[in-house]
């Protein structure tokens, strides 16, 4: 499952905003393959196909995909120097798959900005700085430990060693180590360090409940996604407060909420589709009479290493996917239709998994 880390500054609305994410998140008994604890919120993943799947198949339970979000409180300035929660919050996020960075839009003279006054791209740079301090520390401490064996002529270590250089000059200019233009032959010398600011972050302007239908006329949005289109990274701007309340109301009625407030999707479903094209993830399924269930994986994952996702038996004794594609199986009406036509096809572990395969694995025990 996908995990992203929420981090943002104090009273930016991380607590409104998580508080929805729970709240609109089903009952942890629904998720038995997630272990949840109190900071973490899990969601499902939008997507209809799960639904029309179900109708298809009446399995006797259907398992969406689910997104976990990781409430990472305690980031203020000086939390790589311990300050606030400091390292404890950093061990947090060095888990997650992503980091979503909650930056305050609205004005509201009523609550305190911790420096005064709106400004999230300055806020952003605090945030980003503490992040690219936390990583000096761990890639200095790391190259210090290799330093001698790599300088007594070990190849192994000096090509690590030099990674970590390549990687040190750009956090000390400020800049986030995605920046480093690491190599896909570099990139894995520094995997182990989980490095915070190699993750893909996003940010999520919070704006004023007013503002949601139109939030980039808000020129602190704007400003934001000018500073974020440099970076290459995304902004989704949502208001926290009225996830809140959408949170707290029935399916139907959120739905016909949002209409009213002129919006074309709540902003959690908006917040998880952009995590899934920026880590570019796709969903294939299963489909039986026992169940219907959506997997995510990466972009470009083969046969063999998909079936892994399911269980680790099932990659190892691989045979072959039986697949059909799910606009094929929605077309033919039944599994059986598209048998028929020829349209479920046997695919080797080489197979390059596509958005929406239905998917059945033979394998051997
Ligand atoms: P955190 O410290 O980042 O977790 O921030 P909270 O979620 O606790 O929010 C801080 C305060 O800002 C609370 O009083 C929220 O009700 C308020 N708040 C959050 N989002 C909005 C918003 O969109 N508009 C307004 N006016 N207040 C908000």
């Amino acid at each position: 499952n996908l995990e992203i880390g929420i981090v943002g500054l104090p009273n930016v609305g991380k607590s409104t905003l998580f508080n929805a994410i729970t709240k609109a998140g089903a009952e942890a008994a629904n998720y038995p393959f997630c272990t949840i604890e109190p900071n973490v919120g899990v969601v499902e993943v939008p997507d209809n196909r799960i639904q029309v799947l179900t109708d298809m198949y009446h399995p006797k339970r259907t398992i969406p995909a689910v997104t976990r979000f990781v409430d990472i409180a305690g980031l203020v300035a000086g939390a790589s120097k311990g300050e606030g929660l400091g390292n404890k919050f950093l061990s947090h996020i060095r888990e997650t798959d992503a980091i979503a960075e909650v930056v305050r839009c609205f004005e509201d003279s009523n609550i305190t900005h911790v420096s005064g006054s709106i400004d999230p791209v300055r806020d952003v740079d605090v945030i980003n700085t503490e992040l690219c301090l936390a990583d000096i520390e761990t890639t200095q401490k790391r190259a210090d430990r290799i330093a001698k064996v790599a300088q007594c002529g070990d190849k192994t270590a000096k090509a690590e060693y030099d990674v970590l250089k390549k990687v040190l000059a750009c956090l000390e200019n400020g800049e986030p180590a995605r920046k480093a233009g690491l190599t896909k032959d570099e990139l894995p010398q520094v995997h182990d360090l989980n490095l915070l600011t190699l993750k893909p972050i996003l940010y999520i302007a919070n704006v004023a409940e007013d503002e949601a239908s139109d939030p980039d006329s808000n020129p602190h949005v704007q400003a934001l996604r000018a500073f974020a289109e440099k970076e290459g990274s995304e902004v989704v701007a949502v208001s926290a407060k009225i996830e809140a309340e959408i949170a707290e109301l029935p399916d139907d009625e959120a739905q016909v909420f949002l209409e009213e407030l002129g919006l074309p999707e709540a902003g959690l479903d908006k917040l998880i589709k952009a995590s899934y094209a920026m880590l570019g993830l796709i969903n294939f399924f299963t489909a039986g009479a026992d169940e219907v269930r959506a997997w995510t994986i990466v972009k470009g994952t083969k046969a063999q290493k998909a079936a892994g996702k399911i269980h680790t038996d099932i990659e190892r004794g691989f045979i072959r996917a039986e697949i059909v594609s799910y606009d094929d199986l929605i077309a033919c009406g039944s599994e059986q239709a598209a048998k028929e036509k020829g349209l479920v096809r046997l695919e080797g572990k080489d197979y390059v998994m596509q958005d929406g395969d239905v998917t059945y694995f033979r394998f051997n025990v």
